[in-house]
């Protein structure tokens, strides 16, 4: 092959590497757009598809739906194997509980999209919080899904902290990936990103600015940490022990002037 073919090809290659479909941007909302191109799993892992290693510690005397699958395990609730588009990794975290559990929003923030997103997505809605509302210093953008129903919030609407979102289910879980019995679980998907603004590509909503995969248990942390998966990845395990914020059933919170709380009510014994 002569030096002129090989640049066109070179060309031609990474003009392939660098294409984006169209998609919709937003503040308060946007039109769904294409489907996101095929990632590398360098890509993935850049975004922040690191195992953190965090772990939840309730406080005594509360009792509340557990993890089931932390953030960047590679198995599922009962040990099978995870499959999926991005590697086997999974993104999220999974707090198992019955159908109808309601979902609470762990903080105060704005409703930015929602839909049924069929296979491994389900019924969701995406939630964004600033950091007016939680005392970080990112914006999260939140997805709960496999909710048993649509979530009655509006895009655009305000919740506030502790708001029902909608009901725990196990649409998206049922058929070739998790069995036909389905899983019914909150599976709560976390990006930050350094600014309010986002783009919308079918059922997931990506940060403008630094668009990164969290752990979602780091929006349980102090402020000052930085949140980004890679670096508290480093952290010693002391620190990775995260006390969680809670609400109860009748609303009152531990400690009470949270601005975090976990995604379902806890109980106290
Ligand atoms: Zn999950």
């Amino acid at each position: 092959m002569g030096r002129q073919a090989l640049i066109i090809l070179l060309a031609a290659i990474m003009s392939v590497g660098t294409a984006e479909p169209s998609a919709a941007q937003g503040k308060g909302g946007g039109k769904s757009g294409k489907p996101a191109p095929a990632q590398s799993q360098e890509n993935y892992e850049q975004l922040g598809q690191v195992p953190v290693g965090l772990l939840a510690v309730f406080p005594t005397g509360a009792r509340c739906s557990e993890v089931a699958s932390p953030f960047g395990s590679p198995v599922r609730f009962d040990g099978s194997p995870r499959v999926n588009d991005h590697f086997g990794f999974h993104n999220g975290m999974d707090i198992a509980a019955k159908e109808g559990t309601p979902l609470l929003s762990i903080a105060g923030g704005d409703v930015i999209h929602s839909g049924e997103g069929g296979l491994l997505v389900g019924n969701y809605v995406w939630l964004r919080y600033a950091p007016n509302d939680t005392g970080l210093p990112v914006y999260l953008f939140a997805r709960y899904q496999h909710l048993d129903k649509p979530s009655p919030l509006k895009i655009g609407a305000r919740v506030t902290l502790g708001e029902i979102v909608g009901p725990v289910g196990k649409t998206g879980t049922i058929g070739p990936y998790f069995g036909p019995a389905g899983f019914s679980h909150l599976h709560l998907l976390v990006f930050a990103g350094d600014g309010p603004d986002f783009t919308i590509r079918d059922a997931v909503v990506e940060a403008s600015v630094y668009r990164r995969y969290l752990d979602p248990l780091a929006v349980f942390m102090k402020p000052t940490t930085t949140f980004d998966n890679h670096v508290l990845s480093t952290l010693p395990d002391s620190e990775k022990r995260i006390a969680i914020p809670y609400q109860t059933a009748d609303g009152r919170r531990e400690p009470a002037d949270t601005k975090m709380v976990w995604p379902i009510a806890c109980a106290r014994s």
